[in-house]
């Protein structure tokens, strides 16, 4: 991404736009063969859709406390940007499936407003035919269905692919799962990318770069997270999570230990008020407090 700049605030979410947007909104208006306009309006009308595409995603994240820091569009679509996503199948599925949901939401709204147009006959349902109303609202019915299937395609990180690794992750652990989801989803993106070059569509390509390399990101943000963890179990040992992650608390005195615990004295019990009551030293609460630093640094959010 070059760059976004904030243009509206949607439900207390930042909504916002990416340059390369904008380039797509010139490129596509200076080279569309017919009324440059109307190009525009329809490009315009596609990102409100996507727009609410992703608001279906930050309402479902909100709904389980997971904080969203903004909604991006870019030449490619929309992405949620969200802090880390619990490794919960449950609130994946849900978080993932939210999206897709508004869209065919959206398409059985209109589908009356269709009926009741009066279809005179199917050239009226051409994609192309947006002179009329039964033209405009079957061209609207056709993009969300659109939207909403091709994002349920299993390439994760893709909402489908999301969906697949949260099925996945009922069966195995969360890292397997992701390696899995991440290895189907590259088969698509390899399968979008030579579809892109061969018929010279090379949106399609992109895409299939960017499942890709998202892909790869994503597992390898996942192996980090364990990384981390093993690191800490090991640092910690039998202090564990609580350890690593204790907050203040009141405690009543100090474990008294005797010299006979350490006749150097080099390990007593520290000073701290993090650490009474806990058994820590000194030396055990600076390597703690780094630690900590490091694994409390917010990973980069994600779609
Ligand atoms: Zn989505």
């Amino acid at each position: 991404m070059f760059g976004s700049f904030p243009i509206a605030r949607v439900f207390g979410t930042t909504v916002r736009i990416d340059l390369s947007w904008v380039l797509l909104v010139i490129g596509t208006a200076a080279l569309w063969p017919g009324d440059p306009l109307a190009a525009v309006i329809n490009l315009l009308l596609l990102f409100t859709l996507v727009t609410l595409h992703e608001l279906g995603h930050t309402l479902a994240a909100r709904y389980f406390k997971i904080e969203v820091l903004d909604i991006t569009l870019w030449f490619l679509g929309g992405m949620a940007r969200m802090r880390e996503i619990p490794e919960n199948p449950k609130v994946e599925a849900v978080v993932a499936l939210a999206g897709p949901a508004v869209n065919f939401l959206l398409a059985a709204l209109a589908l009356p407003f269709l009926l009741a147009s009066g279809i005179a006959n199917m050239s009226d349902l051409a994609p192309n035919a947006t002179a009329t109303l039964a033209g405009l609202l079957a061209n609207f019915i056709l993009i969300n269905l659109f939207m909403g299937a091709s994002n349920l395609l299993p390439a994760f990180p893709m909402d489908g692919g999301r969906v697949f690794r949260a099925l996945c992750g009922l069966f195995t652990d969360w890292l397997n799962a992701t390696r899995i989801a991440a290895g189907v989803g590259k088969l698509f993106a390899a399968g979008l990318i030579v579809l892109g070059f061969v018929s010279r569509q090379w949106s399609i390509a992109a895409v299939g770069l960017f499942v890709w390399l998202a892909g790869s990101r994503e597992l390898w943000a996942v192996r980090m997270r364990r990384m981390q963890q093993q690191m800490r179990e090991q640092t910690f040992g039998g202090l564990g999570e609580r350890a690593a992650t204790f907050t203040p608390v009141e405690t009543e005195e100090p474990p008294q230990r005797g010299a006979e615990d350490d006749p150097s004295g080099a390990r007593r019990p520290s000073d701290n008020p993090l650490a009474q009551g806990r058994g820590l030293d000194d030396e055990a609460v600076r390597r703690l407090e780094r630690f900590r630093g490091s694994i409390r640094k917010p990973r980069d959010p994600q779609d």
